[in-house]
């Protein structure tokens, strides 16, 4: 399959591409890594008359550490970059532990981090990473530079609070605070291939061994990330016990989320896997948390 015909710019900083997406505006795309738009458009699900290409724009490639402890990654840094990053393993390690799960090498080579929480698909890992990270996201367009949290930055399936005339410019990680757990939970059929359902957890631990915050996230069971919220709301402030971790992921899978069925999985595969997945991320997480208190 070919694309439909499309004008193409390789602008070399964000103010030009700015500009152009100002110019074009609901007729342009932006290409990132492209591993998502181009088979969309190799497709013809997707026409836009304009490609503004983002690869030659070297101001939007880095992982930084911030003052605070915390990250500050541009959105053009590749998945690749990110897998293999020392700071990413120090400061972000479920982030870290995330990367393998996302499609292949060959494609994380390309992918970017921007481009997957821009593209908002419901199976993505990285959308998840970042609400239970708590991310917040730099968007740009020529009047200025806003934030947006990454809970907010989700309005819908592949539909984000990006307005066609901003691009999301870098993604913020604030720092892990002492006590902190985590983990990362999926079930695919094959390696590689989109998680039928995956759950992100991250919870913190109080000197007392109770839970100060939990996050529970979801992947593939909702129009987009999709939190756990009244699993959350059942750990804080608790001791975290088996009994308490299954009835919060009971109420997770039964209460908190509404899977649709398609030819992957039914409904009720999808309720069973969020509720043994999200025992095993929670049981993970506080082990890990519980593990630096000692
Ligand atoms: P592109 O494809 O270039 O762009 C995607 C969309 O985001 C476009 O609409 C584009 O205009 C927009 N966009 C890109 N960058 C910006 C920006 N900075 N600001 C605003 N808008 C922007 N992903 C997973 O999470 N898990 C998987 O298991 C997985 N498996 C895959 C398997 C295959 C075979 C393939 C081809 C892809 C898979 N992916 C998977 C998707 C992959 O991670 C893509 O890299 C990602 O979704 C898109 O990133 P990209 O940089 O290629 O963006």
């Amino acid at each position: 399959m070919k694309p439909a015909p499309f004008q193409y710019f390789a602008p070399t900083s964000t103010d030009e591409a700015l500009t152009l997406l100002t110019e074009h505006g609901y007729d342009a795309k932006l290409l990132a890594g492209g591993q998502s738009l181009i088979p969309t458009m190799n497709f013809r699900l997707a026409q836009p008359a304009v490609l503004i290409d983002l690869n030659h724009i070297p101001d939007l490639a880095y992982i930084q550490p911030s003052a605070d402890g915390g990250l500050r990654i541009g959105a053009m840094t590749r998945q690749r970059a990110v897998e293999k990053s020392d700071l990413i393993i120090q400061r972000a390690p479920l982030l870290h532990a995330t990367m393998p799960y996302i499609a292949h090498v060959q494609i994380r080579n390309r992918g970017t981090i921007g481009g997957s929480l821009a593209h908002a698909d419901p199976a993505a890992e990285l959308p998840v990473i970042a609400v239970a990270l708590n991310a917040q996201l730099k968007v740009c367009s020529k009047l200025g530079e806003r934030w947006v949290s990454a809970e907010d930055f989700y309005v819908a399936l592949f539909a984000t609070d990006l307005a066609p005339d901003e691009i999301l410019a870098e993604i913020v990680l604030p720092p892990l605070l002492p006590r902190t757990g985590w983990s990362i939970q999926e079930v695919a059929r094959r390696r590689g291939d989109y998680a039928i359902v995956g759950v992100a957890a991250t919870v913190g631990l109080d000197e007392q061994g109770r839970c100060t915050d939990a996050r529970i996230v979801l992947l593939s069971v909702g129009e987009g990330p999709t939190q756990a919220r009244q699993a959350m709301a059942m750990l804080q402030g608790e001791r975290p016990t088996p009994a308490l971790i299954a009835a919060a992921a009971e109420t997770c899978a039964t209460k908190d989320i509404d899977p649709t069925a398609d030819i992957h999985a039914s409904v009720a595969f999808r309720r069973h896997l969020a509720n043994v997945l999200t025992k095993r991320a929670l049981a993970e997480a506080f082990q890990r948390a519980g593990q630096e208190r000692l």
